[in-house]
């Protein structure tokens, strides 16, 4: 069997595609510049759920794909979590195949119009791009993959992959975010009679009820798993594996091989006075409430604090949804606050530049240190602490230190807090045959087989809080280690 090597090196060998390669020297593909995203007016967006990024036209699109040179040696593959073949999509978007180009994705990326919008490429793939060597701006290759994603959704000529003869065996996913999504579809291929157990109302894991729709609309996670489902995959929602049925419970059902992406969504908080007064909540809480409980929206019963000032802890993707939730609930001030600088933030540079364009206040190497209450207990203050710079920790980011004496007090009447997550524990509290990490995390082996031989594990369950593309990798490695197990038996 060819390796994959090979077979990418016999693609780039085609005709087609040396015949665009060809076409244009590479000198005058680099001589072009990036293309920029069409994006919703910034005052505009900033009261509404609009998508803040509007995407490509085809014309954008072609022209940026001419940038890309085809090199013998992508190392933009080498950055992708997936291996996606990237010159190959490009090229496709040269030549005018798009649903060629979207074909090539979905050979490895199960959801490319979610990924297109919110995988870290400039961390990632990008990162890799020959331009870089050249300080010049990469080829925008998230932009492309979302575009070819689209316009495939937007054709209705999206194609369902084949799937093989019915095996006739039963394997239950715990967990329906991308890791189980992804693990699901992949094991439908194979010919496997799938079931997706989700605790909550909604399929989607933190794709709906996590990321807001102004990044990622609801209607394109849905086609998703609508296409899951006409690949026969059921789904279970409201359903807690662990509460409501046990894994035992489901053995007798026939289920012979489970894969738990049970995801990390418990909430970390500071510990510090205060932080139980009312009008302190955490992100995961005050984004499920708007996100999936629509408590935004008067017809719903779900109430939710709109704050006037609101204060958001923290510096990563999450606690930039949730200042960009804030300004769109009405919040006249809204202020992010951060114990580092704000080079050493988590988020999506995107999103950094996004949230400044809609208004929100930045106050990097400040750490609250204690909330303050009105008559009523309700959050009305809170005092930072003011932070420098000092050596690197173990990752390489610049500790913050506390500069003595230097506390300021800040008014605020919301306080979301947005310092991390934990594994979800129901999981491993309810089966405790499955070994854990001393974080709390599922122990799996290179496969992501679990201590307990017929479950495997991926995502977030595995890794802490980590992205949507690693999530789906895993998903779709345990599929393929899960029908090697059921293929040995
Ligand atoms: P999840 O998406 O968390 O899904 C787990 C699912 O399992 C949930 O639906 C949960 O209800 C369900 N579940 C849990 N326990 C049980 C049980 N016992 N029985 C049944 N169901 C159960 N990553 C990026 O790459 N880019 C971004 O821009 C980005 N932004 C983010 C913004 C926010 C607000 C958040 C919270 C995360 C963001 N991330 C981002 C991280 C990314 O979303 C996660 O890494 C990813 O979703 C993990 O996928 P998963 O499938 O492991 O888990
Ligand atoms: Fe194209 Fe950049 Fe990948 Fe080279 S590294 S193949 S230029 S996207």
């Amino acid at each position: 069997m060819a390796t994959i090597q090979e077979i990418r090196k016999a693609q780039r060998d085609e005709e087609w595609r040396k015949q665009v390669r060809d076409s244009i020297k590479a000198k005058d593909r680099m001589a072009i510049e990036r293309v920029k995203m069409h994006e919703a007016d910034p005052e505009k967006r900033s009261h509404s759920y609009v998508e803040v990024n509007e995407g490509l036209t085809l014309d954008e699109a072609r022209n940026e794909a001419k940038r890309c040179l085809d090199c013998p040696n992508p190392s933009c593959v080498t950055g992708c979590p997936v291996e996606i073949n990237i010159p190959t999509f490009i090229k496709n978007i040269e030549r005018g195949e798009i649903l060629e180009a979207a074909k090539v994705i979905k050979e490895t990326s199960t959801l490319p119009a979610v990924c297109g919008r919110v995988c870290p490429q400039e961390k990632q793939c990008e990162s890799q791009c020959v331009y870089n060597k050249s300080k010049k701006a990469p080829v925008a290759i998230g932009y492309l993959e979302r575009f070819a994603a689209d316009y495939e959704r937007n054709s209705g000529k999206a194609a369902l992959p084949e799937i093989a003869a019915k095996k006739g065996i039963k394997v239950a996913v715990i967990g329906s975010g991308p890791a189980g999504l992804t693990c699901s579809g992949e094991l439908a291929k194979m010919g496997y009679d799938v079931t997706v157990f989700e605790a909550l109302h909604e399929i989607g894991g933190v794709l709906k009820y996590g990321i807001p729709e102004f990044r990622l609309p609801n209607d394109i996670v849905d086609f998703e798993i609508n296409n899951l489902k006409k690949m026969g995959v059921k789904f279970e929602a409201d359903v807690i594996v662990g509460k409501t049925v046990t894994m035992d419970e489901l053995r007798e059902e026939s289920f012979k091989a489970f894969f738990v992406g049970s995801g990390a969504g418990l909430p970390r908080f500071m510990n510090i006075p205060g932080e139980n007064y009312n009008g302190i909540m955490s992100s995961n809480e005050y984004l499920t409430r708007v996100n999936l409980m629509h408590a935004a929206d008067s017809a719903y019963d779900t109430p939710v604090i709109f704050g006037k000032n609101v204060a958001v802890i923290g510096g990563g993707n999450t606690a930039m949804d949730s200042v960009r939730t804030a300004r769109r609930l009405g919040a006249e001030r809204v202020m992010l606050i951060y114990r580092r600088s704000e080079a050493e933030m988590p988020a999506r540079l995107e999103e950094i530049h996004h949230a400044k364009e809609e208004g929100i206040e930045f106050h990097t190497l400040c750490n609250p240190v204690e909330y303050l209450a009105d008559e009523k207990g309700r959050v009305c203050a809170m005092k930072v602490q003011r932070m420098e710079l000092g050596e690197p920790d173990e990752k390489g980011r610049r500790k913050p230190v506390p500069i003595e004496g230097a506390i300021d007090e800040i008014a605020t009447d919301l306080v979301v807090v947005s310092v991390g997550v934990s594994p979800n524990p129901m999981i491993p509290n309810s089966h405790p045959d499955i070994k854990t990490t001393e974080r709390g995390t599922l122990e799996a082996n290179e496969g992501l087989q679990t201590s307990v031989s017929d479950v495997f594990a991926g995502g977030d369950i595995v890794r802490g809080g980590a992205t949507v593309i690693l999530a789906m990798g895993d998903g779709r490695k345990a599929a393929a280690s899960i029908d090697n197990y059921l293929q040995s038996k």
